[in-house]
């Protein structure tokens, strides 16, 4: 009772007056905050558009300069590469068929606007979602690939990607092959809500079937690698590689100090802390991925290309 007394007390303190100083109070400090916000379009205008901010070295570069590897040419931060330049970036030249390639989302919750999204992203980015699958050779060793692509709802794993890279497992079962993904996602997919979820289960029994049929399967982590991703096939590979400074995790950083209440290290979420922390197994530069992973298919007596 004394409690609620003491807070009556305090309420009626509060005069219209002080709420009346409180409201211009907050008056007064709206302009600064608009006139801050005002100042960022502005210096991204500078850049032309064949350029680039390099958001590492803050060095204005032109696009052109990152190569086909998208490696900025002064501080060598790694771009993201969207799935059909990291094919070509891996697989022998020629070598890569795709599977799948028709396979599109429907809209199984009814979710709003989702239907139009994947719409526009799908005459935006050439994609008919989040992962492109199929056969290649890396230096002459046969193999199934996946490659998400960060351009496509941020490779987001609905309906779709599950089931691509679920038959990608099946497939390599089927023809004793070895599976190499390259991951890059912001999580599940929400507006598939649990027909998403139930990927991470879907693909992860595939990936079991495909190792108790003694097949390899390889990893390859790219910035970002996150939610139900890690969650899920990401983290089950065989050998598990990364590109350096990628940002792999499941939950947000912010929201596990807020769980936990502790102040995480800098580095928390890097490829680097994970390979210190026995998560990866190995952080590989991206220019040496395909002499790397064809040592692996090799040292594993994966099968040449019909000679
Ligand atoms: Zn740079």
């Amino acid at each position: 009772m004394k409690l609620i007394d003491n807070i009556k007390g305090g309420l009626d303190k509060i005069s219209v007056e002080t709420l009346k100083e409180r409201a211009e109070a907050i008056k007064n400090a709206l302009p600064k905050v608009s006139e801050k916000k005002e100042e960022k379009p502005e210096t991204k205008e500078e850049i032309p558009e064949d350029c680039i901010k390099c958001p590492s070295c803050n060095n204005i570069i032109e696009k052109k300069s990152l190569g086909s590897l998208k490696i900025c040419p002064n501080c060598a931060k790694l771009f993201r590469m969207n799935a059909k330049d990291r094919i070509k970036a891996i697989a022998d030249e020629g070598s890569f068929k795709e599977m799948d390639i028709n396979m599109e989302a429907a809209n199984p919750l009814n979710f709003p606007d989702y239907s139009a999204k994947i719409k526009g992203l799908q005459e935006k980015t050439g994609l008919k979602d989040a992962v492109k699958t199929g056969t290649c050779t890396i230096g002459g060793y046969r193999c199934v690939i996946g490659v998400m692509d960060s351009g496509f709802m941020m490779g987001s794993m609905g309906s779709v990607v599950g089931e691509k890279l679920t038959r990608v497992f099946e497939y390599g079962t089927e023809h004793k092959l070895p599976v190499i993904i390259f991951t890059c996602s912001g999580g599940a997919r929400m507006q598939e809500g649990i027909v998403s979820l139930m990927q991470m289960a879907k693909v992860s029994a595939a990936v079991a079937k495909h190792s108790e049929a003694g097949q390899l399967y390889v990893t390859v982590l790219t910035d970002p690698t996150t939610g139900g991703v890690t969650a899920s096939f990401a983290m089950l590979g065989d050998i598990i590689l990364a590109e350096p400074k990628t940002l792999i995790g499941f939950a947000g950083r912010r929201v596990i100090e807020q769980t936990i209440k502790q102040k995480l290290p800098d580095e928390f979420q890097t490829s680097e802390f994970l390979l210190e922390h026995g998560f990866v197994d190995a952080i590989v530069e991206r220019e040496k991925l395909p002499d790397t992973l064809k040592t692996i298919l090799k040292l594993h007596n994966c099968k040449k290309e019909v000679e």
